[in-house]
């Protein structure tokens, strides 16, 4: 249905679509570094674009809210041009902001995150589950698309740890942003295979020590547009058949 950017709209209007039914969309990234070939707003420009893809498969009419675009991210925190914050102010900031939506009038409102730092989908996680407990009445969904049956689908990098600035992400941000992406640098990059959750359970606290000197692992240089159209509707459908299945 209609996608509303909720900057452009009124309140009066904001309230009346609420009311009407329509589903508040909060996309969620981070800025941070997304090796030498993207730019610090990956994960944001990825979740915005799932959410204008979710609309056009959902029955109702949907509000996307501005992004947000800070989050705890520690792993990239080494790197120029990364911003993290501590996970009592991430998950503090998140719930606010849940519940200046709630606040609104909306019955429904998605989270839609694509910044995947374990530590960070935790924060989402509880904040959601807070803003759910404070109104059982509304239903505050987080799509997770780490789980099966969609993160297999998404391809063996994503599933082995490698997705951040490899050809998991690269692909998705050829699809949406390909200006955004430095096609020199990215043909130029090994493929650079390193186990992440191993590394991770091995007490790397960063890309760094998990051997990541340009904060990319995995394979950038096989990323295509193709692929990143068809990781999008998988993300997509996802999301909008989280959204649409009825509450646990
Ligand atoms: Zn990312």
């Amino acid at each position: 249905m209609t996608l509303f950017d909720a900057r452009h709209l009124s309140w009066p209007r904001t309230r009346a679509l609420a009311e009407a039914g329509a589903i508040a969309l909060l996309p969620v990234g981070s800025t941070e570094a997304h090796g030498p070939h993207l730019p610090l707003s990956v994960d944001v420009l990825i979740a915005e674009e799932v959410c204008r893809r979710v609309a056009l498969r959902l029955s109702r009419d949907v509000v996307v809210f501005p992004p947000v675009a800070y989050a705890l991210t520690d792993f990239a925190a080494p790197f120029a041009g990364t911003v993290t914050l501590n996970a009592d102010v991430a998950r503090q900031m998140l719930t606010g902001i849940l519940s200046g939506i709630v606040g609104g009038g909306f019955q429904t409102v998605a989270v839609v995150n694509h910044h995947l730092e374990p530590a960070h989908f935790r924060v989402v996680h509880d904040a959601g589950k807070a803003v759910q407990a404070a109104h059982p009445a509304r239903r505050i969904i987080v799509a997770d698309h780490r789980r099966a049956p969609t993160g297999p689908k998404l391809g063996h990098e994503f599933m082995h740890g490698g997705s951040h600035a490899g050809r998991y992400e690269t692909s998705l941000m050829l699809a949406c942003a390909p200006a955004l992406v430095d096609e020199a640098a990215r043909l130029a990059l090994p493929s650079l295979e390193i186990d992440l959750p191993g590394a991770i359970k091995q007490g790397a606290t960063n890309f760094l020590e998990c051997g990541g000197p340009d904060a990319y692992f995995g394979a950038p240089a096989d990323a295509t547009a193709e692929e990143g159209e068809r990781l999008f509707d998988l993300l997509a459908e996802a999301t909008a058949s989280a959204i649409e299945s009825p509450a646990p």
